[in-house]
C-alpha cells in the first residue's frame, strides 16, 4: 500500500521542519509555511509569494489538505454558535463558539464521541468511535476563524466531545500549533485542557505542554463520582487531586474544577463541605454548572436556591466560585449536550495514555 501523504494542516513546526529537511529545504521555510496556512489561513499555494515555485509544487503534490464539511450551523439566542462538522468517514463532530463582551471562546472536540461514559453527558452516551487527528482538531479552529473572523477567537478550551488526555498523540501537536507564534500564537494562559481525570495523561500534559487545566470533578465523594464519572474507579479522587497538586500551574493561575449541579445527587450542604475539604491546598476555582438536560437523561437540574446555597458554602471557605450561565442550551450547545454523529460508538474504556 503506498504511504499516505501527510496532512499539511496537522504538521506542527517540528514535523514540518523534518519533512522539509528531507526535501533539502532550510528550517525557516517551515515558519513561512505555517504563517501562510495557519496565521493567514491561505491554502492556495500560488498565493505563497515568498515560497519558491518548486517548493510550492512539491507541497501540493506530496502533502494533502483536508477541511471538514459544515453540515449544520446553528445560532443560539445568546449568540452562541454551534457547527456540526462532517468528516470523510461519515462521522461528525461539534464545535461551539461562545462570544462574550471581552473574549471569544472556542470549545473544540478531541475525539469522535467519548469512551468515559459520564452519566450526565450526551457525548458519553454515544460511546467512542475514534480519536481525532491533529489536522481535524486544528480544522475546527480554522473553520471558526473563517466564519467569525481571524481575530474573533481569543481562547480555546478542549471541552467539546471526547477526553483529550486519551488522545495526547494528536492533541499535543495541536497545542504546539495553537501556541506557535508562526501559526496561531495563543498564549498558554488562553488555552484550557479539560479532563475527567486521566491521571497519567495529566502528568504528561504538565511535563510537555503546560496550559490551563480544568477538571471535570462533579462529586466530592468517591461513591458518587464512581457513578457520575466512571473513570473515577480507575483514578479515585485522592489520586486525581494529588496529580492536581503536582501539576505545573502557570503563574497566578488556578485549576478550574467543573461541578455539574444535579438535583438530589451531588448538591447537598455536606457535598459542598466535602468539596472544600478535598480542594484544600490547591489553587482552585469552582465552576458550578446547572445541569443541561438531553434526550434520554434521567437527571434533573438542581433548583436555583440549592445552587446558591451550595455556592455560598464554597465561597465562605474562601474558594473562588462562579455559577456558569448556561450558554447555547436552546441549540444543545451547552456543557454536556454535545452529541455530534458518532458511528458505531463502543463503550469500552481504553485508559492507556499514548506514548
Ligand atoms: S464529560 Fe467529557 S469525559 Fe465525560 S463522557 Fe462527556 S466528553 Fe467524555
Amino acid at each position: 500500500m503506498p504511504a499516505q501523504k501527510p496532512q499539511l494542516l496537522g504538521l506542527d513546526r517540528q514535523s514540518l521542519e523534518f519533512l522539509l529537511a528531507g526535501w533539502g529545504e532550510s528550517p525557516f521555510r517551515a515558519k513561512q509555511i505555517l504563517q501562510w496556512i495557519h496565521g493567514r489561513q491561505i491554502t492556495d499555494f500560488a498565493e505563497m509569494s515568498n515560497i519558491s515555485k518548486a517548493l510550492r509544487a512539491r507541497l501540493s503534490e506530496e502533502t494533502q489538505y483536508a477541511e471538514p464539511e459544515i453540515l449544520a450551523d446553528q445560532l443560539a439566542a445568546d449568540g452562541t454558535r454551534k457547527w456540526l462538522l462532517g468528516l470523510p468517514d461519515g462521522n461528525a463532530i461539534e464545535t461551539v463558539f461562545i462570544p462574550e463582551e471581552d473574549r471569544g471562546t472556542l470549545c473544540v472536540s478531541s475525539q469522535v464521541g467519548c469512551s468515559l461514559a459520564c452519566s450526565f453527558c450526551a457525548t458519553g452516551a454515544q460511546g467512542l468511535n475514534r480519536n481525532l487527528d491533529t489536522h481535524e482538531i486544528i480544522a475546527q479552529i480554522r473553520t471558526a476563524r473563517q466564519i467569525q473572523g481571524l481575530d474573533a477567537i481569543t481562547n480555546i478550551v478542549f471541552m467539546g466531545m471526547g477526553e483529550p488526555l486519551l488522545n495526547l498523540r494528536q492533541v499535543l501537536p495541536a497545542l504546539d500549533l495553537l501556541r506557535d507564534d508562526f501559526a496561531y500564537g495563543f498564549g498558554p494562559k488562553r488555552i484550557t485542557v479539560s479532563t475527567a481525570g486521566v491521571v497519567p495523561g495529566l502528568d504528561r500534559l504538565g511535563a510537555e505542554s503546560p496550559v490551563n487545566l480544568a477538571i471535570s470533578l462533579h462529586a466530592s465523594r468517591d461513591e458518587v463520582r464512581d457513578v457520575l464519572v466512571p473513570v473515577n474507579r480507575h483514578y479515585p479522587l485522592a489520586e486525581l487531586l494529588d496529580a492536581c497538586r503536582r501539576y505545573p500551574l502557570l503563574p497566578r493561575r488556578r485549576i478550574t474544577f467543573e461541578y455539574v449541579m444535579l438535583d438530589g445527587v451531588n448538591d447537598s450542604d455536606a457535598d459542598a463541605r466535602a468539596l472544600l475539604r478535598i480542594l484544600s491546598g490547591i489553587p482552585a476555582m469552582v465552576n458550578l454548572i446547572p445541569f443541561n438536560s438531553f434526550p434520554g437523561s434521567d437527571y434533573q437540574r438542581s433548583p436555583q436556591k440549592r445552587i446558591d446555597a451550595f455556592r455560598d458554602i464554597i465561597l465562605r471557605g474562601d474558594v473562588m466560585t462562579v455559577t456558569r450561565r448556561p450558554r447555547g442550551d436552546d441549540i444543545a450547545a451547552a456543557c454536556g449536550q454535545l452529541a455530534g454523529q458518532v458511528r458505531d460508538g463502543r463503550r469500552s474504556i481504553p485508559l492507556r495514555v499514548q506514548a
